[in-house]
Formats: structure tokens, C-alpha cells, sequence
């Protein structure tokens, strides 16, 4: 079977956690403190504080900037569910922003129209590895006095208008889940640069204590304070080992990516019914996903058709995302109608991400691509 997404380890990955296992600190240590420093200079961003998932990261960011009960925050609607459920977490409501169709990013021009009295921060996605329009994105938060969260769970090593992924919004979210670009088995991390946001997220991550053990241990003391409820949302020093060894391939993953979505631009240029997403030309795109559109209606097939017939050929297509406001969840608590966001509930009918990922052979894609190819002249 090919995935349509998988993480690559190699003899450097295991040897950096085997050295972790023989030292004095498993969890929170010296580890952890290297691979923030290592990602926020990758990101060109002040810090990082790394999380024990992409979703404990995004519920710290929504803690750190302050969003409570009654408080609103745009969300873009095409998106794992996990970026609306980090603004649930903090019992405040989700407003899901429709996406644009030819890259399935926030459409700028709908947000305002959402902003109210109550409204917090946007939450903007770099769907699929692409970055959003960063640069309007901050005009209309200026404007309105708003936080930018970037859910950049899918662009570590993306670049909008020369400017890296991390160090464009006020905070911006990574995951290190084994299908992302690097991993750490599970992890995440947000980055940013003022410090009282970093002081803010360290103390929700452990506890919302005032210090961590280290630092008392450093200075010989033993008091602490709980000054805020928090969680337990460490990572661990043999997850940020295993990133840092990670993080050192990140150039050689991206190009890889890139150059497997060449190949499927190029393949899928004379096949009518199947549309790439459209790539901005101010982006280096990071690909964590390969996206297309297929218009089965116009093909007079359908998706459960198509999808049955990739299995049939060992090849595992998905489907990323429902839109969040479909789900029943939000539509129970939250009254959310599928009318809401139009044009993601038109792209989940035809969106299909094909297989994506650094250890992809020549002969595997070309098998995807020729699988595909001979689909569409059968019908
Ligand atoms: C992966 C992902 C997350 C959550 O990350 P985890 O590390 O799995 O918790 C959040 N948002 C998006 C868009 C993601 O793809």
C-alpha cells in the first residue's frame, strides 16, 4: 500500500534518542530548550515553546493572548478540526470564515464581515503547506485591534512574499505529527516573538506554575506558585532529541516534496478533470499535502468509485478536510449550517489529497499517476 503521507527515520534520528535515554533528563531538559532555539531560527521568530501536540499548542495560543468565555475567533473552516476545538477549549465560540476555491484558503474579502464586539483573533490555515495572504490578514487585524494566529501545522519550511512561516503572525503553530514535515512521534510548538506571550505559554504548559523544575532546581529552592489553571502539555527531552535530528533534514524533505509536486503538475496538465490547487506566485509552497479537484460529477463517476479503484491498486487517497462546521459537534452546540462557508462545502464534494511524502520513489508516484490517468480514459 502507499500512504498518502508517511515520516521518514533514519540511523542519525535513533542514535539522537538513544543518546537521550543514557543521559540524566528524559522530559523537560536541556533538549527541549535546543530544539525551541533551533526552530525559532529556522522560522526566523524570536522563540519557541515547544508542546506535546499541535493541538495543546494551539489551545496554549489561545490561553496566551487571552481569548475566555463569550470571546469570538475566526477560524478558517477548511481545516483540521483541531483549530476550532482550541478556541472550544477555552469556552469561546469558533466563527468559521469560507475559504477561497483555487488554493482553499481564507478569503479575506468575508472576514470583516464577521468581527464583532467579541471578536478576539483570526486563525488563518497555510492549507496544505501554502501560506495565506498573510499581508491582508494583518491589515484587517490592525484594523480591528486583533491577534493573527497562523495554524501552520502545514508549512514548516514555507515562505510568503520572502518571509519564513513562523515569523509573520503574532503566533504560529507547528505540529511535529509523523505525516507533517518533521516529526517527533507526537509534538508541536508555537513561535512568536514577545516575551510575555513566551511566559505565557510555558506557564500553561506546565501546570500554570511560575517555574519549572529546572529553574528551581538551578537556584536550590523549592517554592512555586500556581498562579493560573493550566495543563500538563510537556514535551519530552527524547521527542525534542529526535526533532532537532529531525529539523536538520528539513531542506532536503521540502525539496523532495516540491519536486514530487512537479511531477504532478506536469502529469495532470492534459487530464481535464483533475485541478491542482492554484499556487500563488509570491510563496515557496511546503506540500505538506498535494491537493486536487476532481469534478466527478462531470466525469459521471463518483469519489467512493474513485477511491475503491486506488485501493484496488494499493494506493491510499484521503479526503483533508470535512469542513469543520459540518461536523456535528459544531453544528449541535454551536448551530452551525453548512450555507455558512459555501465554498469549503463545494470542495469537500471534490478535493483528493494523493499521495505526499519525502520517501515516495519515482516508481511509486508514476504507478499513482498512471493509476489515475487510466481511471479517467475508462469512463
Ligand atoms: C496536524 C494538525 C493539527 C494538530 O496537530 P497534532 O500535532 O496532531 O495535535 C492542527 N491543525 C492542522 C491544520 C493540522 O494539520
Amino acid at each position: 500500500m502507499i500512504p498518502y503521507g508517511k515520516h521518514f527515520i533514519d540511523k542519525e534520528d535513533i542514535a539522537a534518542v538513544i543518546d537521550v535515554l543514557r543521559s540524566a533528563w528524559l522530559t523537560t531538559g536541556p533538549q527541549v530548550d535546543s530544539f525551541e532555539t533551533a526552530v525559532a531560527e529556522a522560522t526566523g521568530s524570536g522563540w519557541g515553546v515547544a508542546f506535546s501536540s499541535g493541538t495543546a499548542a494551539l489551545h496554549a495560543a489561545m490561553y496566551a493572548i487571552g481569548v475566555g468565555p463569550g470571546d469570538e475567533v475566526i477560524v478558517a473552516a477548511m481545516t483540521f478540526a483541531a483549530t476550532a476545538n482550541c478556541v472550544a477549549y477555552q469556552r469561546a465560540t469558533p466563527v468559521f470564515a469560507d475559504v477561497t476555491p483555487e488554493n482553499l484558503l481564507i478569503d479575506c474579502n468575508g472576514i470583516e464581515a464577521l468581527i464583532t464586539e467579541r471578536t478576539r483573533a483570526i486563525i488563518g490555515v497555510d492549507y496544505a503547506g501554502h501560506p495565506c495572504d498573510w499581508d491582508k490578514l494583518r491589515r484587517i487585524a490592525d484594523c480591528h485591534g486583533l491577534f493573527l494566529v497562523a495554524d501552520s501545522c502545514h508549512a514548516l519550511g514555507s515562505t510568503y512574499k520572502g518571509r519564513p512561516t513562523g515569523s509573520i503572525a503574532d503566533l504560529t503553530a507547528f505540529s511535529f505529527h509523523p505525516v507533517k514535515h518533521i516529526t517527533t512521534g507526537e509534538g508541536g510548538m508555537i513561535t512568536g516573538t514577545d516575551p510575555n506571550l513566551q511566559l505565557r505559554l510555558k506557564r500553561f504548559r506546565n501546570h500554570g506554575i511560575d517555574s519549572d523544575f529546572r529553574q528551581r532546581e538551578k537556584e536550590g529552592a523549592w517554592f512555586y506558585q500556581m498562579v493560573d489553571l493550566g495543563f500538563n502539555y510537556r514535551i519530552t527531552d527524547l521527542q525534542c532529541a529526535l526533532g532537532k535530528s529531525q529539523l536538520r533534514k528539513l531542506p532536503r524533505f521540502l525539496s523532495q516534496r516540491r519536486k514530487i509536486a512537479g511531477i504532478y503538475d506536469q502529469a495532470f496538465q492534459n487530464i481535464d478533470a483533475v485541478s491542482p490547487l492554484a499556487v500563488s506566485g509570491d510563496v515557496e509552497h511546503a506540500y505538506h499535502l498535494y491537493v486536487v479537484r476532481i469534478d466527478f460529477a462531470r466525469t459521471g463517476s463518483d469519489r467512493n468509485t474513485f477511491f475503491r479503484y486506488m485501493q484496488q491498486k494499493e494506493i491510499r487517497t484521503n479526503v483533508h478536510y470535512i469542513p469543520v462546521h459540518l461536523h456535528p459537534y459544531y453544528r449541535e452546540q454551536y448551530g452551525t449550517s453548512p450555507e455558512q462557508c459555501p465554498e469549503a462545502v463545494k470542495a469537500y464534494a471534490q478535493i483528493v489529497s494523493l499521495p505526499m511524502y519525502p520517501g515516495l520513489s519515482e516508481t511509486e508516484q508514476n504507478h499513482v499517476i498512471e493509476s489515475i490517468v487510466q481511471f479517467f480514459r475508462g469512463i
